[in-house]
């Protein structure tokens, strides 16, 4: 074949750091709101966090911080984290966000497994990092997120004051000129089977998504969005709201410490937040608040709800009562990780009430740069008809390519298509649903039940403030699903009346063959409902019909 004429024009890598320019110079009196940990409301814009992120990165570089080092955060939502994220990417270094929530033998095990040299720890987090900095050889330096007159007595070795340590650099530097497939950011999934994982984002990823969030079938965002990411920046690359903000100067207000339902709420309404995105735990928060005060969102538009099936009582609450319109969304941390939103098509667009309701339980389209699939077990291709279910595949430039250090090849095949150990099925509008995780898919007689249809019906019930289907072993139909609930506080729901409400709404075989009711329920630490733990804890339970 002849040599295909190149085009003429210019190379502009895509940097990350390229997006907070944009935002100083654009943007730059573009608010920067967050609830501090140390308890007041912080105001910053956009031009002052560049120029902290660049202190920030000189000052790392003094530290014998250097291109491809990772540099860990263990920090909530605030403009000190957010300053971190670019000073770290801007001399090609590699911000690595741990997840506070998870055992701290699991943290450590993952900052070895990065060889992180430096951290940037929130006060909350000292503690967890006092104990297990000294299981961590590659840690040298410890910088605490606050001022000189917060910083608390620690036993961590040659520890400083954010402030304080940030203050010994000025401003006069340049962002260090990387190629665009450089790594910029590391987060490790969840390790709900083995060890976790690192995920290892480039620069071009990371810019290519915010591309893509914030179209208006993705996140819909511009200079006039007040965005609030409740999601935090250590779940699966903070959905990338670090980069879409900035990248169309929208204004950014961070919920720091504070996730209950009465400190978003006071958030939403003095800081007039137009677009918000997280997990329904947060939401189901949200919406009790709402309804013990009474009060109202008056300035919210949308709400992005993913990381686990939106249950359709969120779902109708903001719709029909606040008039906020939910997009329910999915992804993982290996595809930055928007994956699929579900936004209205003209297809759908005149859906109305509980038409409009049931297409919302759907996780929704693939935007331009993702590609999709399902397929069975042997990767045969399956109808996209709406029905018939199978292993989703997924590819594309913000999709992970391998595991950091070489691990969990087995899920990357030789065409690019990573397997996402989900199950949906996809219709013939592309409209994709989970059905379930492949691992929490309930087997029974050989047919699957989804656990996820079970518990979005069963948070319907007035009485129920959470629920979750596990599969329990039966002698003759190898498991069958069990409803775990929690009560709301004050309500005493029956199992027969919980089994009644079910029923006519699944089909007969779909039926829990038990109820049991809990105080609570494990999560993870993204506020997700920790099946692995669940099944343990009800390993030995015996069904009433086995
Ligand atoms: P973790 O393993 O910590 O949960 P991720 O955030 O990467 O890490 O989780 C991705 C998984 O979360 C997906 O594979 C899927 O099972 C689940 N998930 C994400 N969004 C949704 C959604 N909207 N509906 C159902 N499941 C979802």
């Amino acid at each position: 074949m002849q040599a295909p004429l190149q085009g003429l024009m210019q190379h502009w890598p895509l940097l990350c750091t390229k997006v907070i320019d944009h935002a100083a110079i654009h943007h730059g009196r573009r608010e920067v709101i967050s609830r501090s940990v140390e308890g007041p409301i912080h105001r910053t814009d956009y031009a002052s966090v560049r120029a902290r992120a660049l202190r920030l990165a000189k000052r790392l570089e003094r530290e014998g911080i250097g291109a491809g080092d990772r540099v860990a955060t263990m920090a909530w939502n605030t403009w000190r984290h957010l300053e971190a994220w670019y000073g770290i990417v801007g001399i090609g270094a590699i911000y690595h966000t741990l997840n506070p929530r998870l055992f701290p033998d699991q943290i450590a095990w993952i900052m070895n497994d990065a060889e992180d040299r430096l951290i940037f720890v929130d006060l909350t987090f000292l503690p967890i990092l006092e104990k297990i900095a000294p299981s961590v050889p590659s840690l040298t330096k410890v910088v605490v997120l606050t001022d000189a007159a917060h910083m608390p007595e620690t036993s961590l070795p040659g520890a400083v004051a954010y402030e304080a340590w940030l203050a010994e650099a000025d401003e006069d530097f340049r962002w260090v000129d990387i190629d665009e497939t450089a790594a910029a950011g590391l987060c490790y999934t969840s390790g709900t089977t083995g060890n976790p994982k690192g995920v290892l984002y480039s620069h071009r990823s990371n810019v290519l998504h915010s591309f893509i969030a914030i179209a208006p079938d993705a996140m819909n965002l511009s200079s006039m969005s007040r965005a609030m990411p409740v999601v935090p920046l250590f779940h699966a690359n903070g959905w990338g709201i670090a980069f879409s903000c900035p990248m169309v100067g929208a204004a950014m207000v961070m919920p720091g410490p504070k996730m209950d339902g009465a400190s978003i709420h006071e958030l939403l309404s003095t800081e007039r937040v137009t677009f918000t995105a997280a997990v329904p735990t947060v939401w189901l928060m949200l919406l009790d608040h709402l309804d013990r005060t009474g009060a109202d969102l008056p300035d919210l538009k949308r709400v992005v709800i993913g990381g686990a099936a939106c249950p359709r009582v969120v779902t109708k609450a903001f719709e029909e009562r606040f008039g906020v319109e939910v997009v329910h969304a999915w992804g993982m941390t290996e595809t930055s990780p928007l994956g699929t939103l579900n936004v209205q098509k003209p297809e759908t667009a005149d859906l109305k009430g509980e038409a409009l309701l049931d297409h919302k339980q759907a996780q929704g389209q693939a935007p331009f740069g993702v590609e999709m699939r399902i397929t069975d077990d042997e990767n045969r291709d399956l109808p996209w008809d709406g029905q018939t279910f199978g292993r989703l595949k997924v590819r594309g430039p913000h999709v992970a390519a391998g595991y950091y250090g070489g691990k969990g090849t087995e899920v990357f095949d030789e065409e690019g298509w990573f397997d996402t150990g989900d199950v949906a099925h996809i219709d013939a509008n592309g409209t994709m649903r989970i059905t379930d995780r492949a691992k929490d898919v309930i087997k029974s007689g050989g047919e699957w039940i989804s656990s996820i249809d079970l518990e979005n019906l069963a948070v319907g019930h007035p009485d129920v403030a959470e629920a979750a289907v596990i599969g329990v072993a039966h002698p003759r139909w190898d498991e069958r699903p069990l409803l775990v609930v929690v009560p709301k506080d004050g309500k005493a729901p029956t199992r027969e009346a919980l089994l009644a409400f079910l029923d006519g709404k699944i089909a007969k075989w779909w039926m829990p063959d038990d109820v049991a009711f809990v105080d609570e329920l494990p999560h993870t630490a993204t506020g997700k409902i920790q099946k692995l733990e669940l099944r343990r804890q009800f390993k030995d339970y015996r069904l009433p019909t086995a």
